[in-house]
């Protein structure tokens, strides 16, 4: 069956190329085909053509060189160095085998590609090597250099997997698409280790696979991966909304035990989760609670991702075609549109998301092909759940830091690495420079640096005011001299000693990390403040400092000491990366086409039912409110 599909499609495109285009060989390398010339050059000069082709095929299509016409390596840097221009400031070149592509690391990327592509064409046609062009981030970052590095090492390996997975995706339908339903494997009615499993007739296909790091047992961190309907081998794909743990965290326990498919996610949430997912290996180490994972299970959902920019449209399996849109809630956060056999049934995971925008990202999408139904979040879903508008969030922000300042005291805002701490460096950032708030180091403790550094790497997924003071103004906030990434335990030390700052540090819900060590060390002066920003879910410290408790035992050198809480302590709404109670009304209200059904998750309970039923109410619109383990059949 394979082979019939992949035989079609070669067809077509020999019929459809050139004639002077000799075609070495044409192959499937996961949802995409690859062809294989002996005259790039030929193909890269006709940019239409090629695009046609992909859109009917509706294909993604990549062109790469037959190997024997490959310049020498080192001649092919020389003709790099001569045909790209210096400001474009390369860092690195190094070269592919496997797949034939020189891959370029510039601080410019765009000058690397030049007006219309003309410079990489030129590297094409002069080398041979198809041009793959890195940005080389302003504030470097560990993690992408070892994901790149993983890549790189691993490429051998890499294509086997794409190639295996080209052949199962391409294989056919085999039973008529009259169905498709929906298991609830985690996050329904609960925030926390959210995971389901879309069934069809052809295909299952998981969406999210999360932790619940605020839980206290092993029973409810982990989604039920034990229900009958599931099996790891029959799993054809996993798809990821965002990096947070709470929907990424439990991915490498697939790897773990013997899943051998795909991811599909953007490439900051990648990069972001890779980042969140060793963190939380290493802090579990270090509180000696190891994980049923390791490193090694990272490395490997690396090798097995591939990565989709918003709107591209992508075969996922025999029946399903995935295309991700912006969700607004964090770097690269992604709604997933699932379009089912031939679009019998259409489905929107929205993930988390912020239907408003932010100082760092655009509003979440509201426009589908179609959408028949809708899985949404409902974090803020309860009638109460009333956000003030960011600017009179930053106001009150502001003057809490303004005062804390005034008094001698230290600002502490437990943050969210990724996403939260980000915006919050943005909005300080600001009011430093214009003089609203009196200029003391904002401390940027260890992870948030490391995620700062990542969304330096991807500056298009950014909110457009962003990436024009990037690239039209050339200032960049993030590296403003205004932030000290703090480099360890000493440095930690002076800062609670010293002079009045603001530190922003993980983790957000006071759950572990150096937020809680902080909080040890400043709890007890009345100067000081915790501030905070997101989401404090049942059962953390966080939550219970909130709530106003005044002596809290917590465990230092083995021992439980008491800390009595002195410092002020402060909730400041509206910064959130999730959508308020009128913003979720708004987007189902906004939502086009409108959808016949909507089942909620990521929730209280109550919050999930009470929205569901103003939605159901206001919207005439079918609602379910599944509880873990429940079943829904969409179609
Ligand atoms: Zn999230």
């Amino acid at each position: 069956m394979a082979s019939e599909i992949l035989e079609g499609i070669k067809k077509t495109i020999v019929q459809r190329l050139p004639e002077r285009v000799q075609v070495a060989k044409i192959e499937f390398e996961g949802p995409e085909v690859v062809i294989y010339t002996k005259n790039p050059e030929i193909i890269t000069e006709n940019g239409d053509l090629i695009r046609n082709l992909a859109k009917d095929l509706r294909k993604r299509i990549i062109i790469r060189s037959d190997k024997t016409v490959l310049l020498d390596p080192e001649k092919t840097i020389d003709k790099i160095h001569e045909i790209v221009p210096e400001e474009a400031q390369i860092t690195n070149v190094s070269f592919d085998d496997v797949t034939c592509e020189v891959l370029i690391e510039a601080k410019k990327p765009g000058l690397v590609i030049g007006k219309y592509g003309t410079t990489s064409r030129e590297v094409v046609k002069n080398t041979g090597w198809a041009p793959k062009i890195l940005r080389t981030p302003p504030i470097s970052s560990e993690i992408i250099e070892r994901v790149r590095n993983t890549l790189k090492s691993r490429s051998k390996e890499r294509k086997k997997i794409l190639q295996n997975l080209g052949t199962k995706i391409h294989q056919g339908v085999k039973y008529e698409n009259d169905w498709a339903r929906l298991s609830s494997m985690g996050g329904f009615k609960e925030v926390g280790r959210s995971c389901m499993l879309l069934q069809t007739p052809n295909s299952r296909v998981m969406l999210d696979c999360g932790v619940n790091v605020a839980a206290s047992d092993d029973k409810s961190s982990y989604p039920y991966l034990n229900v009958p309907e599931f099996s790891l081998s029959d799993l054809d794909a996993v798809i990821v909304s965002h990096a947070h743990l709470d929907h990424s965290g439990f991915l490498p326990y697939l790897y773990h035990y013997g899943y051998e498919g795909p991811i599909y996610c953007t490439t900051p949430t990648r990069d972001l989760m890779t980042l969140l997912q060793l963190d939380h290996i290493d802090i579990a180490h270090r509180e000696d609670d190891p994980l049923p994972f390791n490193i090694k299970h990272v490395q490997k959902s690396i090798k097995h991702t591939i990565t989709l920019d918003y709107g591209e449209v992508t075969d996922i399996s025999p029946d399903i075609r995935l295309t991700l849109h912006n969700a607004g809630h964090i770097l690269g956060s992604a709604m997933s549109h699932m379009h089912i056999g031939d679009g019998q049934h259409n489905m929107v995971y929205t993930g988390d998301f912020k239907y408003e925008r932010s100082r760092l990202l655009e509003p979440a999408t509201i426009r589908f092909p179609r959408a028949e139904t809708v899985v949404m979040e409902s974090t803020y879903g309860g009638h109460e759940d009333v956000q003030p508008s960011r600017n009179n969030a930053e106001k009150e922000m502001m003057r809490t830091i303004y005062n804390t300042l005034k008094r001698g005291g230290k600002v502490l805002i437990p943050v969210f690495a990724v996403g939260r701490a980000q915006e919050l460096m943005i909005v300080l950032e600001e009011y430093m420079r214009h003089g609203m708030i009196e200029e003391v180091p904002i401390h940027i403790d260890g992870m948030i640096w490391e995620a700062t550094a990542i969304h330096t790497a991807r500056p298009e997924y950014l909110s457009k005011d962003l990436r024009d003071q990037i690239f039209h103004m050339g200032r960049n906030p993030f590296i403003s001299d205004a932030f000290n990434k703090v480099q360890n335990i000493n440095e930690r030390q002076d800062i609670v000693e010293g002079e009045p700052s603001i530190i922003l540090s993980t983790s957000g819900m006071l759950t572990g990390g150096n937020s809680v060590e902080y909080f040890k060390w400043l709890c007890e002066n009345k100067n000081n403040t915790l501030i905070f920003v997101g989401y404090q879910s049942e059962g953390s410290l966080g939550r219970r400092i909130q709530k106003g408790w005044k002596n809290i035992p917590l465990k230092e050198e083995g021992k439980t000491k008491l800390y009595k809480v002195k410092m002020e302590i402060k909730t400041v709404e509206g910064f959130s990366g999730h959508s308020s109670r009128r913003q979720l009304m708004d987007y189902v209200k906004r939502l086009s086409p409108r959808p016949e059904k909507v089942i909620m998750c990521h929730g209280d309970a109550y919050k999930t039912m009470d929205l569901a039923s103003s939605i159901h109410r206001s919207y005439k619109i079918e609602t379910k409110t599944p509880l873990n383990l429940e079943c829904t059949r969409i179609q």
